[in-house]
């Protein structure tokens, strides 16, 4: 069923395209803030609270309006970010993070490392866990990083949550590249 988005002008779009995160909001200064909802988008631009920068060729039509589906918007004025969230370990994002590439060897990685291991009380976060080839997940096997022959490449970190969230959506479209710091493109 079509949820009602009654108020605000907007039919004959699915509900799925409504409820869709695909739109890169920006602060006023530009920074990349989050991906949200193509109404949430429509609904700030006509409030005045921000302007169109990119859109997509889809048109929203309604008796009285019509828009582009906006692509990427920003802010009329500056928000904080939220620098306090801390964004959910996903495991395609983990191997987004370490460039799917085993972090002690550098060969192609298709499993994931607990540093310090389950069996020693390590956990599952973005801290302990790393992209890792199968022969050196079963070398390193239940050893400590200091008792084996193993050496990370680079420290593991938690990324952003806008860089995971932008690793983990399926296409990520072309004009959001230019807002998007290298930092947040987690891409292999
Ligand atoms: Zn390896």
């Amino acid at each position: 069923m079509v949820p009602a988005v009654a108020g605000n002008g907007i039919v004959n779009m699915s509900w799925r395209s409504l409820l869709s995160e695909r739109t890169l909001l920006l602060n006023v200064t530009f920074q990349p803030l989050s991906i949200i909802s193509v109404r949430r988008a429509v609904l700030l631009v006509l409030a005045g609270k921000a302007e169109t920068l990119n859109c997509s060729d889809e048109v929203l039509r309604s008796e009285s309006l019509e828009i582009q589906v906006p692509s990427v918007v920003r802010l009329n004025y500056y928000v904080r970010a939220p620098f306090r969230n801390r964004a959910p370990l996903h495991r395609k994002a983990l191997f987004a993070r370490d460039f799917y590439l085993c972090q002690y060897c550098g060969e192609r990685a298709d499993c994931i490392d607990h540093v310090l291991p389950v069996s020693k009380g390590g956990r599952n976060t973005w801290e302990n866990m790393v992209a890792c080839c199968r022969p050196c997940n079963a070398a390193k096997a239940d050893l400590l990083l200091e008792n084996s022959r193993f050496k990370l490449r680079r420290a593991p970190y938690a990324p952003q949550p806008l860089a995971v969230a932008v690793a983990m959506k399926a296409d990520v479209p072309l004009d959001w590249e230019c807002y998007l710091p290298a930092a947040l493109t987690l891409t292999a």
